[in-house]
C-alpha cells in the first residue's frame, strides 16, 4: 500500500489567525509529508505492507510504529479542526460532566496536561471499552489505539505544531486551538467502533512473537550467565560451573550465583565476595 497525503478538509488559509497558512505549509505539507514518505520507503516487503494504518500502528515498533503512528496522529488533528467554531453537542456534554464533573474542568485538565507534557507529543481525549473519557498523555508518536482506547480528540503539542505562530508559547497554542476542535466530529466518534478490527489477529499474533523472541533472548542471556567462570582476585583461582567444587560441595553445573555464601575458594579460603567475572 502506498500512502498518500490526504486531502486538508478545510482551506491552508482557514485556520487563521489561530493557526497561519506557513504553519499549515510545514506542519501539514512538510512534517506530514515526511511521515508519510518514510512509512513508504519502511514497509515495502515487511509484514505492514498490506496492513491497515492501525493494524501497523498497534502491532509495530521502531521507525515503522514511529512514522505509521505520526501519520494516523496527524490525520486524526488535522480532521479534528474546522474553522468553523462549533458548539459542543449535549451528548459530549453529558459525557464530559459525568466523567470530569464539568466541562471547563475536562478543559483545565486537559490544559494541564498539554503544558505540562516533557518534549514532544500528543495529548487526547480517549474512550475506555466502558464507554468513560480519560485524558491521555503520549510521548513522541504515542496513541492511545496502542492501549485499546479509542482517540476522541487530540492536540499535537509537537513544537513544530506551534512555534511558528506562539513561538515557545505552548499554553497560548493550546488556548487557542479550543476555538478550531471540531465539536460534532468529536462526539460523532463516541458512537463509531473502535478502528482496528480489522487487525486483532495480526496484533496478537505479533504480541506472542515478540513474547516468545524475548523469552528466548532471556533464556541465552541467562544460558550465558550461568555458564560465566569467576576468578579469585586475591589468588587467581577460577570457578568454572561445568566443573563446580565438588570438594566444596559444589556439585558440576552451579552457577556461581547458586554458590552459598559461605563457600570459600578451595586455594585461598576467600569468600565468594573476593571473586569476579573472568574476562
Ligand atoms: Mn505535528
Amino acid at each position: 500500500m502506498i500512502y498518500t497525503l490526504p486531502p486538508l478538509p478545510y482551506a491552508w488559509d482557514a485556520l487563521e489567525p489561530r493557526i497561519s497558512q506557513e504553519t499549515i505549509e510545514y506542519h501539514y505539507g512538510k512534517h506530514l509529508q515526511t511521515y508519510i514518505d518514510n512509512l513508504n520507503d519502511l514497509i515495502p516487503g515487511t509484514p505492514y505492507e498490506d496492513m491497515p494504518l492501525e493494524g501497523i500502528v498497534v502491532s509495530a515498533s521502531g521507525p515503522v510504529f514511529n512514522n505509521a503512528a505520526q501519520v494516523w496522529n496527524h490525520v486524526f488533528f488535522f480532521n479534528t479542526l474546522s474553522p468553523a467554531k462549533k458548539d459542543m453537542p449535549l451528548e459530549l456534554k453529558d459525557y464530559l460532566i459525568r466523567d470530569f464533573g464539568s466541562v471547563e474542568t475536562f478543559k483545565e485538565e486537559f490544559r494541564k496536561a498539554a503544558v505540562s507534557l516533557f518534549g514532544s507529543g500528543w495529548v487526547w481525549l480517549a474512550q475506555d471499552p466502558e464507554g468513560r473519557l480519560h485524558i491521555i498523555k503520549e510521548s513522541n508518536a504515542g496513541n492511545p489505539l496502542c492501549r485499546g482506547l479509542k482517540p476522541l480528540m487530540v492536540m499535537d503539542v509537537w513544537e513544530h505544531a506551534y512555534y511558528i505562530d506562539y513561538r515557545n508559547r505552548r499554553a497560548a497554542f493550546v488556548d487557542s486551538c479550543w476555538d478550531l476542535i471540531d465539536w460534532d466530529i468529536v462526539t460523532q466518534r463516541l458512537d463509531e467502533p473502535l478502528p482496528v478490527e480489522v487487525s486483532e489477529t495480526v496484533v496478537i499474533a505479533e504480541a506472542d512473537r515478540d513474547a516468545v523472541t524475548e523469552a528466548m533472548a532471556e533464556a541465552i542471556i541467562e544460558d550465558e550467565a550461568d555458564m560465566q567462570r569467576y576468578v579469585c582476585i586475591t589468588c587467581g583461582w577460577v570457578y568454572d560451573p561445568v566443573e563446580g567444587d565438588p570438594e566444596g560441595g559444589i556439585a558440576p553445573g552451579t552457577p556461581f550465583s547458586e554458590i552459598p555464601e559461605g563457600w570459600t575458594c578451595p586455594a585461598c579460603g576467600v569468600g565468594k565476595e573476593y571473586f569476579e567475572p573472568e574476562r
